[in-house]
């Protein structure tokens, strides 16, 4: 999360008549970021990540956990000794940042790492600082967790200190989540609220009941007692709020039976675990990570290709096996996220014909990407080797640029139209503008499909702004459109350059692995650009990863479009003794089904991710000290890609399963998340490294 802007939010009903301004100066602030910038070059290789914490405070007495409201105060004094340290000039090497929720903190490293090699060893003392850290500002019975989904959120009694869930009124009117658990800078709450009034309903997330031998079938959640203090009157008003289909009713809907739950919620469906509001998906934590390119072109193949790449990390990473005390079907928050945020009318949502909304959207704002970008035209001349000035790094064999052959053409251009396949909506008048402002079509599609979405949060007092110093209305779309890749220009009047951000993963359970997988994914940028590799495959068949990556053992059980040759020019040479592909002559560009562990470990007709890597490091001069330390990230990634090592929603599901106290009924008591905070707690101690099954 980045900068907060300050002011007094409109409601739904005012901020809906200032979108069309919103949107116009939107696209005339990134048009003035696009004209100044758009041959801007020789940036470094620098990057970052961001890791999302939730604050736990354990009740010894009652053996039991919530989530601590005061995490906030230890955020506030965080945010404090950080701005005392820049105010004297000095090092601080974390930032910390406001959640969605109170109980979360945010965390990147205090200024982006260098763009050597031996910067990715600088990642896991950081993150095992940054944990430390925040660790030292809590009070002695708190601790803090790198946990996507916390798996009592919204249950009973879940917070400290406790409050009731109020669905009568208020920003969510969640009948689990109390308004309280929202950060209270007016950001939060309004983005809340105005996504629900936008909507015309409250949010709605069913995700499927995991069935195990005990579970009742049908598996009917009982209506929580926030729902008995309700009037009648009220209650008829929160089931009307809780409809989100029109046409034909779901299965299940309220039938009466004010004892289960799907009996008074229409939106609740038997057999599946139902959330109703933003705090379930926002209120999850992840990983995320940006690097900035040498020039846009850079950028933006970097979009592309990893665009591809997102599914597949997301089943990698999958760590959410659990909502609201209860074992799911599925492994990942992603889908929880983009349903918790869904802020399309029934029109547009296609449940009734469009009158008064402009389109039919196919995707909520938080989905995986609609449009590739490709590299566009020569805007800069292509990229020559960034510059030398980099503080942490000068010794050239540590350039990650050092192994590229000068005689393969950096700016590679792969794409072709028929890999944008989907059939998206975009602002005509919009695309227009762009297209006369000097933007190429595709990237003015990608803006003019970005803007079809409303601004959900206005400020009165930013309402006018000076277009040429400021984004902030560009930033008000570009940042609510919350998809698995973001493409973002430099900020105006910042040394920053063109950047892109991975944003699929699932937080990881230790520094370790979270280092593992940020440091994976950057060398992975780095194998894309030295050896022109061509990830494109149809964007239909990389939503079809999507949808797979979320189901249970993923990494296990699917298998996922991958290309079948991935090499853009000729295969370098260094690569020979990897899997080679044999496409059909009919058809270069074809994909095939393949396994994660395929993927990244290769077989005999596909290189392998992880190959690929430790071909391009091997061509690289590395002290054995470092050359050791990328080598445990990449085994990790490769064995928990084999299914050696579990994924982290792997190992939680069997920590349940083993557990004496569960009773097989996919209910996920007090007492069993009591010990699985206790054994987080003692394998975060030492980094995470020695974990076994996890691990090691
Ligand atoms: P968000 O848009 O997600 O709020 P932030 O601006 O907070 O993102 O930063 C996200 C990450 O980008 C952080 O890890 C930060 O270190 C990194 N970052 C900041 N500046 C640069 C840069 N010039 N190049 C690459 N990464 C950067
Ligand atoms: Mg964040
Ligand atoms: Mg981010």
């Amino acid at each position: 999360m980045g900068l907060l802007s300050l002011g007094t939010p409109l409601p739904w009903s005012e901020a809906k008549n200032h979108a069309d301004h919103v949107r116009k100066h939107g696209i005339i602030q990134f048009l003035n970021i696009w004209n100044r910038l758009k041959t801007r070059r020789k940036d470094h290789l620098y990057w970052g990540d961001e890791i999302e914490y939730v604050v736990v405070s354990k009740d010894d007495a009652a053996r039991k956990v919530r989530l601590s409201l005061k995490a906030h105060d230890a955020l506030v004094e965080l945010q404090k000794i950080e701005s005392e340290a820049q105010a004297k000039g000095e090092p601080f090497d974390s930032s910390w940042k406001p959640e969605y929720a109170v109980y979360m903190l945010e965390a990147t490293p205090g200024a982006p790492y260098g763009s050597t090699i031996k910067d990715l060893t600088t990642v896991e003392p950081n993150m095992r600082r940054r944990r430390a850290l925040a660790q030292s500002y809590l009070r002695p019975n708190e601790t803090v967790l790198t946990l996507t989904s916390y798996p009592h959120l919204g249950t009973n009694d879940f917070l400290d200190p406790p409050a009731d869930p109020a669905p009568a009124a208020g920003a969510s009117r969640s009948l689990f989540i109390p308004d309280i658990a929202i950060n209270p800078h007016a950001r939060f709450p309004t983005l809340t609220k105005n996504i629900r009034t936008r909507r015309g309903s409250k949010v709605c997330i069913n995700m499927p009941i995991y069935v195990d031998t005990n579970t009742p079938r049908p598996f009917v959640e009982p209506t929580p007692k926030c729902v008995a203090a309700l009037g009648s009157e009220q209650l008829a008003d929160l089931a009307k709020e809780s409809t989100s289909h029109t046409t034909t009713p779901p299965k299940g809907s309220a039938s009466g039976d004010s004892a289960a739950l799907p009996g008074v919620i229409p939106d609740a469906l038997p057999d599946h675990i139902y959330m109703d509001c933003m705090c379930f998906g926002m209120g999850c934590c992840c990983l995320q990570v940006t690097f900035q390119a040498c020039s846009v072109e850079e950028a933006r193949r970097l979009y592309d290709h990893l665009a591809v790449v997102s599914p597949i990390m997301l089943a990698l990473s999958a760590a959410a096996p659990i909502f609201r005390g209860y074992l799911a079907d599925v492994d990942c928050r992603w889908d929880v996220i983009s349903a918790s945020v869904d802020d399309r009318t029934k029109e547009e949502r296609g449940e009734e014909p469009l009158n008064s909304s402009r389109f039919r959207i196919p995707k909520s704002r938080y989905d995986s990407i609609n449009l590739y970008l490709s590299p566009g035209p020569n805007y800069s001349g292509g990229c020559t080797k960034p510059h030398r000035t980099s503080a942490s790094g000068t010794d050239s064999h540590d350039d990650f640029h050092s192994p590229v052959d000068t005689s393969v053409p950096i700016r590679a251009n792969f794409y072709k139209d028929k890999y944008n396949d989907l059939n998206i909506p975009f602002d005509k008048e919009i695309h227009k503008t762009l297209q006369d402002g000097g933007v190429d079509e595709l990237l003015a599609r990608h803006y003019a499909h970005l803007f079809i979405r409303d601004p959900l949060v206005i400020f009165e007092e930013l309402l006018e702004q000076d277009d040429q110093k400021s984004s902030d209305h560009f930033e008000n779309i570009q940042s609510t459109n919350w998809q698995t890749m973001r493409f973002k220009p430099p900020p105006p009047g910042s040394p920053i350059g063109w950047r892109v951000e991975f944003r699929s993963m699932e937080i990881q359970l230790t520094d370790f692995e979270n280092a593992a997988f940020s440091v994976f994914v950057v060398l992975l940028t780095r194998a894309i650009l030295s050896y022109d590799l061509n990830f494109y495959i149809p964007l239909s068949q990389v939503d079809e990863n999507m949808k797979k990556a979320h189901s249970r053992a993923a990494v296990t059980e699917q298998k996922f479009w991958f290309r079948k040759n991935i090499f853009g020019g000729d295969r370098p040479s260094s690569v020979a003794g990897l899997g080679e592909a044999t496409t059909s002559e009919n058809d270069p560009d074809e994909a095939q089904l393949l396994t994660i562990n395929e993927i990244i470990n290769g077989n005999d007709f596909f290189p392998g991710l992880v190959p690929l890597i430790e071909s391009y490091l091997s061509s690289v001069n590395l002290d054995y000290a470092t050359h050791s330390q990328l080598s445990s990230y990449l085994t990790l990634i490769s064995r928990k890609a084999s299914g050696e090592l579990m994924t982290a929603a792997g190992y939680i599901r069997k920590f349940v399963h083993e557990h004496p106290g569960y009773k097989h009924d996919s209910v996920v008591s007090d007492q069993i998340i009591w010990d699985l905070v206790q054994k987080l707690e003692t394998m975060t101690e030492n980094g995470g490294r020695g974990v076994p099954g996890l691990t090691a």
